[in-house]
C-alpha cells in the first residue's frame, strides 16, 4: 500500500520528465488555443484603457493593470522599474486642406507627427515642394525651398515581401524630414503615411529635430496615403497650390513612470536570465492592440503557459512589459543599463512587436554557434506552420542588451497586414484576431522552453 502510494505521488513527475520534446509542444500549443489568457488582457488594455502614450494616464493605468495581472499568475516576483520618460501631447484634432484657387478647397486627413511642433495658432498656410526623399531635398537646395512646405512622398515599396523593410526603406522621410527640411529655409513637412494601402487613415510615428535649436523647429505631419496622392496630382496640375495645416502638440518635461517586471525564478541556473518583452506604451490615434498591446499580452502569456503546462523553468525567465519604445526607448535602455549594473547574465532575450498577426517564426542577432543549435529545433515548429527562422535584427527593446553570447531574437508574424493600422486609428481590438494572437505567444513559449530547457552556447560570463 505503502509503496502504491508512493508511486501515485512520483508519476506525474516522472510523466512530466519523461515527456518528449514533441510532446511538450503540443502541449503549449493545445493549452493556449484553450487556455489562454492573452486575448482577455488585451481586450482589457485596448478597450478598458485605450491608446498609452508615454507620459499620459492611460499608460500609468496600464502599468498598473499589467502589474495586478502578473501578480495573479503567482510568479516569485513583480514588481516595478523606475524609468522617466518624454511627455508629448497631440493636442486638438489637426486640421489641413488643400487650396487650388480662391475658396477652393480639399480637406485632407493629417496627423502631427510624435515630438513635432505646433504651427503657429491659426495655422499655416504656403506652397509646397514635393520630394521623394532626403536626397531630392538636397538636391534642390535652399532657393527651392525657403519658406515652403517640404511634402515627402516616397511611397513604400509594394514588390517586398517583408513589409518591414519596405517601412525601412522610407521612414528616413518622417524621422528625419523636418530636421533636414528646416536646414533649407522650410516652414513645415508633410510626410507621406508609411502604409502600403491607400486609404483614408494619417499614421503618425516619432520624428526627431536633431541638434536643431528650439527656435528653428518646424512643425511636421503625416497626411493618408490617398490624401498624399491627391495632393501630388494637384501639384503637377499646378505647382502653386497652398496648404493650410493645424496642429497644437506640445512637449511637456520628461514624467516619472515604470517598466514592469515579472519573473519565475530559475531551479537550477536562477543566474542565467531569459527576458521576454513587448512595449506597454503605445500611439495615441487608436488603441495599440497590434503595436503593442499583443506583444505584451504574448509575454505574459508565456508565464501563464509555462504555469499552465506545469514546466518548472531551469533558468530565471523575466517577462518585461518596457515602457515608451515609441518615442524615446527610455524603458529598453533603462532595462539595460540596471542589468549591466548589476551584473545580470542575460543569455535569452524575445521581444514581440511585430503586430498580434499569425507567427511564422523568428529573427535572430546571435552567435553562428547559437544560430545553429536553434535552426536544428525547426522540425519540432513544422506541425505548427512555423519555419522562418533568420539572422537579421531582434527588437528595439532588447537591442541595448546585446552582447557576447547573447541571443537577441524577434516573433516575426506574417507582416502584410500589419502596416495597414502601424500608428494609425485603426490599431484597435477588432483587428486582432484571437487564434492568431494565441499560436504567437505559444510560438514564444515552445522556443522559451527548448533554449531554458538545453540553454545557449558560451553564456557570458557572470561579473565578480
Ligand atoms: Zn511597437
Amino acid at each position: 500500500m505503502k509503496k502504491l502510494l508512493v508511486a501515485f505521488w512520483i508519476l506525474p513527475i516522472i510523466s512530466f520528465s519523461q515527456m518528449s520534446d514533441e510532446e511538450q509542444l503540443e502541449q503549449i500549443y493545445k493549452t493556449a488555443l484553450t487556455e489562454s489568457k492573452a486575448y482577455e488582457w488585451l481586450d482589457h488594455l485596448s478597450n478598458q484603457i485605450g491608446g498609452r502614450l508615454s507620459g499620459s494616464l492611460n499608460a500609468e493605468r496600464a502599468v498598473a493593470y499589467t502589474k495586478a495581472e502578473m501578480e495573479k499568475l503567482s510568479l516569485d516576483r513583480v514588481y516595478l522599474q523606475p524609468v522617466m520618460v518624454p511627455k508629448w501631447t497631440r493636442g486638438i484634432a489637426e486640421y489641413a486642406f488643400i487650396e487650388s484657387g480662391p475658396g477652393l478647397t480639399t480637406p485632407v486627413n493629417i496627423c502631427a507627427l510624435g515630438g513635432s511642433v505646433a504651427t503657429p495658432a491659426g495655422g499655416l498656410k504656403t506652397e509646397l515642394i514635393e520630394v521623394q526623399g532626403l536626397d531630392e531635398l538636397a538636391a534642390l537646395g535652399k532657393e527651392k525651398i525657403e519658406g515652403r512646405i517640404v511634402f515627402y512622398n516616397r511611397p513604400m515599396q509594394a514588390d517586398v515581401i517583408n513589409t518591414f523593410e519596405a517601412y525601412g526603406g522610407c521612414v528616413d522621410q518622417r524621422y528625419s524630414g523636418a530636421a533636414e527640411a528646416a536646414k533649407y529655409g522650410a516652414v513645415g513637412v508633410i510626410v507621406r503615411s508609411m502604409n502600403l494601402r491607400i486609404d483614408d487613415l494619417p499614421h503618425t510615428g516619432s520624428m526627431s529635430y536633431g541638434e536643431l535649436p528650439i527656435n528653428k523647429r518646424i512643425p511636421a505631419a503625416a497626411i493618408s496615403t490617398k490624401h498624399a496622392d491627391i495632393l501630388s496630382t494637384m501639384l503637377e496640375l499646378n505647382p502653386k497650390i497652398k496648404f493650410h495645416f493645424r496642429q497644437t502638440c506640445k512637449v511637456y518635461p520628461d514624467v516619472l513612470s515604470y517598466n514592469v517586471i515579472g519573473e519565475i525564478k530559475g531551479s537550477e541556473f536562477p543566474n542565467e536570465i531569459i527576458t521576454i518583452g513587448g512595449h506597454l506604451d503605445s500611439w495615441d490615434l487608436g488603441d495599440g492592440s497590434h503595436d503593442d498591446g499583443a506583444g505584451c499580452v504574448q509575454s505574459m502569456e508565456v508565464l501563464h503557459l509555462l504555469k499552465k503546462t506545469g514546466y518548472k523553468p531551469k533558468r530565471t525567465i523575466r517577462v518585461v512589459m518596457f515602457m515608451n519604445e515609441e518615442n524615446g526607448l527610455r524603458g529598453g535602455n533603462k532595462y539595460a543599463e540596471v542589468a549591466k549594473a548589476k551584473g545580470e547574465n542575460h543569455v535569452f532575450a524575445l521581444e514581440s512587436d511585430s503586430g498580434g498577426f499569425t507567427p511564422r517564426g523568428f529573427s535572430f542577432d546571435c552567435s553562428d554557434e547559437n544560430f545553429e543549435k536553434i535552426t536544428a529545433w525547426k522540425p519540432l515548429f513544422e506541425p505548427y506552420l512555423i519555419h522562418y527562422f533568420k539572422k537579421g535584427g531582434s527588437g528595439a527593446d532588447i537591442g541595448p542588451l546585446k552582447g557576447d553570447g547573447i541571443v537577441l531574437a524577434g516573433l516575426r508574424p506574417d507582416s502584410q497586414r500589419y502596416f495597414d493600422h502601424h500608428h494609425a486609428a485603426n490599431d484597435t481590438f477588432e483587428h486582432v484576431n484571437k487564434r492568431e494572437l494565441e499560436l504567437g505567444a505559444a510560438t514564444m513559449t515552445a522556443l522559451v522552453y527548448l533554449i531554458d530547457k538545453y540553454g545557449t552556447m558560451l553564456p557570458k560570463k557572470i561579473k565578480g
